[in-house]
């Protein structure tokens, strides 16, 4: 079972909502970029021996300087049984497939002033596409009092330009923030730009 974006797992509570609330086991874990609020809770699951998926720019960082790291102010479950992680690497210019015989996945890198190491998850079977802080799937009620679904014009942009480069057709947007949200609202949204 996969898991996209853990924020951060070093309290109790989070982490046995990670491990209590799925049915299975998690084997692997997608990180869409660097920022704490979708990759703060990895170490958890490295330590719990799940591979970690991440663009391979970043391989680096997060080998030596998050999983390598030794935690003292913060003594998590890495801390205390360190284990060298097992990441799998985004090509920048490719992609990578998770085989599942029932819910392939597939992860594409997205060029994105946003963080440099961005990725997007793509269920082809479902037709449904992750991605965290490029867009933001909103209900009406929150476009109405003022939200819009996106941090910046540009990441929006970023995403929409990333989806068509890599030929994707999904039907449904999830997002890290926000909900999920129907193609025809994404291209509603983005046709609404300024
Ligand atoms: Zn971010
Ligand atoms: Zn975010």
């Amino acid at each position: 079972m996969e898991l996209h974006d853990p924020p951060d797992g070093r309290d109790v509570t989070s982490r046995s909502v990670y491990f209590a609330a799925v049915p299975k086991p998690i084997t692997q874990v997608i990180a869409t970029h660097h920022h704490f609020d979708h990759a703060g809770g990895l170490r958890q699951f490295v330590a719990a021996g799940a591979s970690i998926v991440v663009h391979e720019s970043t391989k680096a960082f997060f080998d030596d300087r998050v999983f390598g790291a030794t935690a003292t102010v913060f003594p998590d479950d890495l801390a205390a049984h360190p284990r060298a992680a097992s990441i799998k690497t985004v090509p920048a210019l490719g992609t990578l497939r998770l085989d599942d015989p029932t819910n392939p996945i597939e992860v594409y890198p997205i060029a994105s002033s946003h963080a440099a190491d961005m990725v997007v998850a793509y269920l082809p079977k479902q037709g449904i596409l992750f991605n965290s802080d490029l867009y933001i799937p909103l209900t009406d009620d929150l476009k109405q009092v003022g939200l819009v679904p996106y941090f910046t014009a540009k990441d929006f942009r970023d995403l929409a330009a990333g989806i068509q480069h890599h030929g994707l057709t999904p039907a449904v947007i999830v997002g890290g923030h926000g909900g999920v949200s129907p193609m025809t609202v994404f291209n509603a949204d983005l046709a609404a730009l300024p």
